[in-house]
C-alpha cells in the first residue's frame, strides 16, 4: 500500500477523473486535461513544461513534462482520458458518480483507462513534493479519443504536430494488467505486441430479374458460396517472438491437458499449434491472423433477383501479415471472381515492440518485490491500443499496469465497469517503482 497521504491524492485524482464526462462521441477531453494542468501548476512545474492542445479545441491532450538529468533519453508514461459512452440505465448505478462498495471502486473509466491516468499524474506529484532526480526525463501524456479512434486521436495527434514534445525511448501504456484466476494472481501481463485490423467489404452485383424467373448466376448465392468458403477456411498457425515467449511462460502456470502441447509450440510443432488454437478462441486468435463475417446485406424485395448481395469480413491481423497477403489469401479462399472486395476506412498498422530483455527483466523484479512468485507475461492482444501509433513512430511501447482485475469478469466497455480497492493501491505501488527503477 502507498503511504496514506499519496493514497489519498490518487484517490481524490482518480474520482476528479471519473466524474468528468468524457465520452468518446458525447464528452470532452479538454475539462479533464486543464484539471489535471491546474494540479501541476499547483505544485510548482512551471508553465514551459505543460503543454495543452489537440485537434479540436474539446479535444484537448495534456503533456507534462518532469525534468531529469538527462543522462538518457526520456521515459514516456501514457493514459487516454476519453471513455466509452455510458447510459445510466444500462448500469444498475450513475456511470459517471464515483462509488466505493464491497471493495471495488465503480464508474466509467474505472479501469478503463483512468486508473492508470490518476496513478500517473500522483506518481509524478510525488516526485516533485519528494524532490526526486531521475536520470531522464518523464514525460506524461494524458491524451483523447482513444476508444474507437477517429480524426482526433492525442497519439496520432501530437506524433504529426509535436513529435519533440513526446520524443522518448520507451513508453508504457495500458493494454497489460495483472491476471487473476479463482481469486489467485496468475500472472502480470506486459503487452508488448498487438494485432491490427483490416475491414473488408464484400459486394457482388447482378442485374437482377423477376424471382419467378430464376437463373444459376444469382448474387446471394455468389456471396454464401464464398463466405461458406471462409468459414471452413483457417489461416495458417505460427509464432514470433512475442507469442512463443507467452506460450513458454503460461506452460509454466497452465495445469490443465493442454500443458504439454504449450510447451511444444515454441519449438513450431504443428500439432501442438494445432491442440492448443482448438482448447481456446484467446489461443487461436494468437496463433493466426483471423477473418470472419460481422455483416450482412441483400436483395430488395421478396419478388425479385437480388442485385446486391454484400458482407464484411472483420480480420484481426498478426503484426508480421501484410495487407496484401491477407487480401490475396481470401481472393483465393472466396475463388469467385464475381466478389468485389473493398477495404473499409484506413488501415493503421504498427511493429511489434522489441521483447527488450532488459526491461522485462525490470518488470518483472518489481512484481516480485510486490507478489513473489507471480510471473511477468508478455503478450501480443487481439484488441488494438494507441500503442501502435508510437510503434509506427518507433517508439516502443509497452502495456503494463499491474492493476489485478478477474479474468473472468473483465468489465471494460461494458456495464457496472469497477476496479477493485486493493487492486487499485497495489498497482499504485507497483507503476511508482517502475518508473523510479527505470529512471534511476
Ligand atoms: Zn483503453
Amino acid at each position: 500500500m502507498p503511504p496514506p497521504a499519496d493514497r489519498q491524492l490518487a484517490h481524490e485524482i482518480y474520482k476528479q477523473l471519473i466524474e468528468m464526462k468524457s465520452g468518446f462521441t458525447t464528452g470532452a477531453t479538454t475539462p479533464v486535461a486543464e484539471a489535471m494542468a491546474a494540479r501541476f501548476r499547483q505544485a510548482g512545474f512551471p508553465d514551459a513544461d505543460i503543454f495543452l492542445g489537440g485537434a479540436v479545441p474539446n479535444k484537448s491532450n495534456l503533456v507534462v513534462r518532469y525534468r531529469g538529468t538527462g543522462a538518457r533519453k526520456p521515459l514516456l508514461l501514457l493514459a487516454h482520458t476519453d471513455v466509452v459512452e455510458a447510459k445510466r440505465e444500462d448500469w444498475s448505478m450513475d456511470p459517471f458518480q464515483f462509488i466505493e462498495r464491497d471493495g471495488y471502486f465503480y464508474g466509467r473509466g474505472t479501469s478503463d483507462d483512468k486508473a492508470q491516468a490518476a496513478v500517473w499524474v500522483a506518481t509524478l506529484l510525488r516526485f516533485k513534493r519528494d524532490g526526486f532526480r531521475p536520470d531522464r526525463d518523464i514525460i506524461l501524456a494524458l491524451t483523447a479519443d482513444e476508444e474507437g479512434g477517429g480524426p482526433y486521436n492525442g497519439v496520432d495527434w501530437l506524433v504529426k504536430n509535436h513529435r519533440n514534445l513526446i520524443d522518448s525511448e520507451l513508453c508504457l501504456n495500458e493494454g497489460g494488467w495483472g491476471e487473476v484466476s479463482n481469486g489467485k494472481k496468475i500472472a502480470n501481463d506486459v503487452q508488448v505486441s498487438e494485432k491490427y485490423v483490416i475491414n473488408f467489404r464484400l459486394e457482388v452485383h447482378n442485374k437482377g430479374g423477376h424471382s419467378s424467373l430464376p437463373v444459376p448466376d444469382n448474387a446471394i448465392y455468389h456471396l454464401a458460396g464464398a463466405l461458406s468458403n471462409l468459414s471452413k477456411f483457417g489461416f495458417p498457425l505460427k509464432t514470433n517472438d512475442v507469442t512463443r515467449a507467452y506460450f513458454e511462460k503460461l506452460a509454466n502456470i497452465e495445469a490443465g491437458p493442454v500443458r504439454s502441447a504449450m510447451s511444444q509450440v515454441s519449438g513450431g510443432s504443428e500439432s501442438a499449434m494445432q491442440q492448443v488454437a482448438a482448447a481456446s478462441p484467446v489461443w487461436n486468435s494468437t496463433l493466426r491472423t483471423t477473418c470472419v463475417a460481422t455483416q450482412l446485406e441483400g436483395g430488395h424485395a421478396m419478388n425479385a433477383l437480388p442485385q446486391l448481395a454484400a458482407a464484411v469480413v472483420n480480420c484481426r491481423v498478426l503484426p508480421e501479415d501484410s495487407v496484401e497477403y491477407v487480401k490475396t489469401t481470401l481472393q483465393k479462399v472466396f475463388n469467385d471472381d464475381k466478389v468485389e472486395m473493398k477495404i473499409v476506412a484506413d488501415v493503421s498498422r504498427g511493429p511489434s515492440s522489441p521483447l527488450n530483455p532488459a526491461l522485462m527483466h525490470t518488470i518483472q523484479r518489481v512484481t516480485d518485490s510486490l507478489w513473489p512468485g507471480v510471473p511477468v507475461l508478455p503478450t501480443m492482444v487481439p484488441g488494438a491500443t494507441d500503442g501502435r501509433y508510437l510503434r509506427e513512430a518507433g517508439i516502443p511501447t509497452y502495456g503494463v499496469q499491474g492493476f489485478f482485475m478477474d479474468v473472468n469478469d473483465l468489465r471494460m466497455h461494458g456495464r457496472d465497469e469497477r476496479m477493485g480497492v486493493t487492486a487499485f493501491y497495489e498497482g499504485q505501488t507497483f507503476l511508482y517503482d517502475l518508473v523510479k527503477t527505470l529512471s534511476s
